[in-house]
C-alpha cells in the first residue's frame, strides 16, 4: 500500500556502515534503518550467531520456556534499573504493553476507574492506535479519529505545564496512572530531556504513586553514549520500552519493568512472535558485541566527534544552519527557517552518497551504526557540506 513517500533508490547489499544500490552506487549510511542496525550491516558476529541459531531452532511458542529469551531478559535486568521483561516485536507494541500496564496500575494500585496517561507534545510512540494516541502530534491522528481515550498532553520539558496538568487531572481525586516520555525526543526534532524537569516529574510521580515510563525505543541500547537514555537525566523510570537498536535489524521489542510494578498475570498479555529464539539470539548478539567492542563508550566518543564536526559546519554556514543538538550517536543538525528544508538537504545528501534522515521539517538527523569510525564521520560531514553547497549554490 502507498504508506511511504519512498526515495527512488533500491538498496540491495550492505557491509558495516556502507550500503549499495541496485546500480552499484555506494552510500555511507548515517540512518542505520533509523537507529536499528547497531552493529552495522551484515556484521560477522550477527551472521554467525543467526546462522547457528537457524540451524538449531527458529521459533517456538511462549507456551514453553525459551532459554534465549530468559538470557536476554537477564541481561537487560542485570544492566538496567528494571527486573522483569516482556518481549514483543516493535516499538509501538512495546508501548502498547506499557499502556496496558499503566492502566492496570491505575485500576489496581490507585483505584481509578478510567485512568489517564500523560504524554508530551511533539512526542513519538508509534503508529498502532493507542501508541499513536500517546503520540502528541495531531498530524498523526488526523483521519483516524476517534482516538483512544485516556491521554492528556503537555509541552515537553515544561515543568510548570506538567504540574498544572497533573493538578487539573487530580483535582477531584486520583485520575492519573502514568507518565510516558522519551528521554530525548527523536522523531519530534532531536530534543534532549531537561534533567531538572525530569527529576521534578520523578518526584511528583513518587508523591502520587504514578508509573514513570520511558520510551527508550530510539535512545536505548547504547545509541546515546550511555546504555540507556535515562542515565543522561539522573532519574530512574519504573519501566522502559525498547525496540529499534535491540535486535540490530531483526524485529524485537520489549517492555522492561521494576519488580514493584510487574502487574501482569498469566493470560493478561501475550505475543505469538515476541521473544522467539531467533529474535532473542539477535538481541543477545547485539549486547554481547556492545560489551566486547566497548560500543557504548565508542558511541560517546564518536558522538562528541560528530557533534564537533557538525558545529564546525554550522560555523562555516551560519546563514543556512542554526546549530546541533543530541546525545552520542543521535545528533540533529538544525536548519534555519530561511535555509533549505530538511527533506531537500536529505535528498541532496543522497545524491552525494550519504544517507541521513529528517526529524521534522527543520532537523537533519544522524543515527549511524554504533561501529562507525572517525574517518566515516569526517566523510559524512564533508558529503553533507557538498550537498548543502549544491542547494544554495
Ligand atoms: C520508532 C519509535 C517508535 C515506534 O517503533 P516501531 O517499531 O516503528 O513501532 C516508538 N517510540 C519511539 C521513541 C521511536 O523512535
Amino acid at each position: 500500500m502507498d504508506t511511504y513517500a519512498r526515495f527512488p533508490i533500491e538498496l540491495v547489499r550492505g557491509r558495516g556502515v556502507w550500503l549499495w544500490d541496485r546500480q552499484g552506487r555506494r552510500y555511507l549510511d548515517a540512518v542505520a534503518g533509523i537507529a536499528v542496525c547497531t552493529l552495522g550491516h551484515s556484521s560477522t558476529p550477527m551472521r554467525r550467531a543467526l546462522s547457528r541459531q537457524l540451524g538449531r531452532l527458529q521459533h517456538v511458542s511462549n507456551l514453553y520456556r525459551i532459554p534465549e529469551q530468559e538470557q536476554l531478559a537477564s541481561w537487560i535486568s542485570a544492566n538496567s534499573c528494571t527486573d522483569r521483561v516482556f518481549f514483543c516485536n516493535s516499538g509501538a507494541e512495546a508501548n502498547e504493553a506499557a499502556i496496558k500496564l499503566a492502566r492496570k496500575h491505575g485500576h489496581q494500585v490507585r483505584g481509578i476507574e478510567e485512568p489517564l496517561i500523560l504524554t508530551a507534545q511533539a512526542s513519538f510512540h508509534g503508529r498502532t492506535l493507542a501508541a499513536v494516541t500517546a503520540t502528541g502530534q495531531p498530524k498523526y491522528h488526523q483521519g483516524f479519529e476517534p482516538m483512544v481515550q485516556g491521554f492528556r498532553y503537555f509541552p515537553y520539558n515544561d515543568i510548570h505545564a506538567f504540574e498544572a496538568l497533573l493538578e487539573r487531572c487530580e483535582a477531584d481525586g486520583p485520575r492519573v496512572a502514568a507518565v510516558l516520555l522519551e528521554p530525548l525526543q527523536g522523531e519530534g526534532g532531536v530534543h534532549p530531556g531537561d534533567p531538572t524537569v525530569f527529576r521534578r516529574i520523578r518526584e511528583l510521580c513518587d508523591a502520587h504513586n504514578l508509573l514513570l515510563i520511558f520510551d527508550e525505543v530510539q535512545v536505548g541500547v547504547g545509541r546515546t553514549g550511555r546504555l540507556w537514555g535515562y542515565e543522561h537525566l539522573g532519574v530512574e523510570p519504573d519501566a522502559i520500552t525498547l525496540a529499534k537498536g535491540l535486535g540490530g535489524g531483526i524485529p524485537i521489542g520489549a517492555l522492561a519493568v521494576k519488580a514493584s510494578v510487574d502487574h501482569f498475570r498469566p493470560g493478561e498479555h501475550a505475543s505469538t512472535f515476541g521473544g522467539n529464539p531467533l529474535a532473542c539470539r539477535a538481541g543477545l548478539t547485539v549486547v554481547e558485541q556492545l560489551e566486547r567492542q566497548h560500543l557504548v563508550d565508542h558511541a560517546a566518543a564518536m558522538g562528541q566527534e560528530l557533534q564537533a564536526l557538525l558545529a564546525d559546519l554550522v560555523a562555516r554556514h551560519p546563514r543556512q544552519l542554526e546549530g546541533v543538538r543530541g546525545w552520542g550517536l543521535l545528533q540533529g543538525l538544525v536548519l534555519r527557517p530561511e535555509g533549505p528544508a530538511a527533506a531537500d538537504l536529505v535528498r541532496a545528501a543522497m545524491a552525494e552518497g550519504l544517507l541521513v534522515v529528517p526529524a521534522g521539517p527543520q532537523v537533519v538527523r544522524f543515527v549511524p551504526p554504533l561501529v562507525i569510525r572517525r574517518r566515516h564521520l569526517r566523510r559524512a560531514v564533508a558529503l553533507l557540506e557538498r550537498a548543502l553547497q549544491s542547494l544554495v549554490g
